[in-house]
């Protein structure tokens, strides 16, 4: 059905209004200033005025994924066997502003596995996932709702360096960093995979996905049950009743899950 267009200035900011929200509870944190590509120089023409049909493709605009070929990590490695895999990791270019790689924290044979999106300030400083503001909520989710330590849990992002101005990763850096991802869950072999937003959702299932759409309902990676829930950042900014009521549910449908799978938490308390 075509939309009708606002028409009045009230129309306007109304629709505005509700496409800001929606991004926002999308995970959109800022919008990049889109920079023009240099014009390619135009194509020769034949004396017909038609361009020749062997047009040279255009050339893409980020390689850092050809630096280095992606690592060839066995069947059956372990997460010491990935980090070494990713050494000092060079393959795309959020290696240029990094402090240092967060790789991932927690119990290597965890139940309940929780894939975040890049590290933070906080992160990048210290080396572990989820230690800033998003990951002090994370770690209360955690240990005061679910009742489980954090330690008992593993925390990782889809990509193991800080994007500058903690932007959301490019497509290019994504899937540079994600043979190292799937490598750590299939180290880590969870019951349950919790995805924090629509970036580490969307990742794990291969294809976009809107995050308010598919939180709270169960999705599957390489046959272990992933449930998408809203990523922390997103609830500090909607400290809402009922953002913090739908994790609740997620996580807590999540931490059922992995039980009936046979896993045993230790109490928090
Ligand atoms: Fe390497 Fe991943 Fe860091 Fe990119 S984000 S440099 S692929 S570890």
């Amino acid at each position: 059905m075509k939309a009708t267009p606002p028409e009045s200035p009230h129309d306007v900011i109304a629709a505005a209004r509700a496409w800001a929200e929606e991004w926002l509870e999308e995970g959109v944190e800022r919008f990049e200033r889109a920079t023009e590509p240099p014009r390619a120089p135009a194509a020769p023409r034949t004396l017909s005025g038609e361009a020749p049909s062997a047009a040279p493709a255009p050339a893409p605009s980020h390689q850092s994924s050809l630096l280095e070929p992606p690592p060839a990590i066995p069947a059956g490695a372990s997460l010491e066997d990935v980090r070494e895999a990713l050494g000092e990791c060079t393959r795309c270019g959020l290696h240029e502003r990094r402090t240092q790689i967060v790789f991932g924290d927690g119990n290597p044979d965890a139940d309940l596995l929780f894939v975040g999106e890049g590290p933070g300030e906080q992160e990048d400083l210290r080396g572990i996932p989820f230690v800033g503001r998003a990951g002090e909520l994370l770690t209360q989710m955690i240990e005061k709702g679910l009742g489980i330590p954090r330690a008992s849990v593993y925390i990782c992002n889809i990509v193991k360096c800080r994007p500058p101005q903690n932007r959301t990763p490019l497509p290019d850096e994504v899937h540079t960093c994600q043979p190292f991802l799937d490598a750590q869950i299939a180290a880590v072999r969870p019951k349950v995979i919790v995805a924090l937003g629509k970036p580490a959702t969307s990742l794990l299932l291969g294809r976009e996905v809107p995050i308010t759409r598919v939180r709270g309902q169960w999705q599957s990676y390489r046959d272990i049950p992933l449930m998408p829930t809203y990523h922390p950042a997103f609830i500090l900014r909607q400290y809402t009743p009922q953002n913090r009521r739908l994790v609740w549910e997620d996580l807590k449908a999540a931490r059922e899950r992995a039980e009936e799978s046979g896993a045993v938490f230790d109490d928090a308390s």
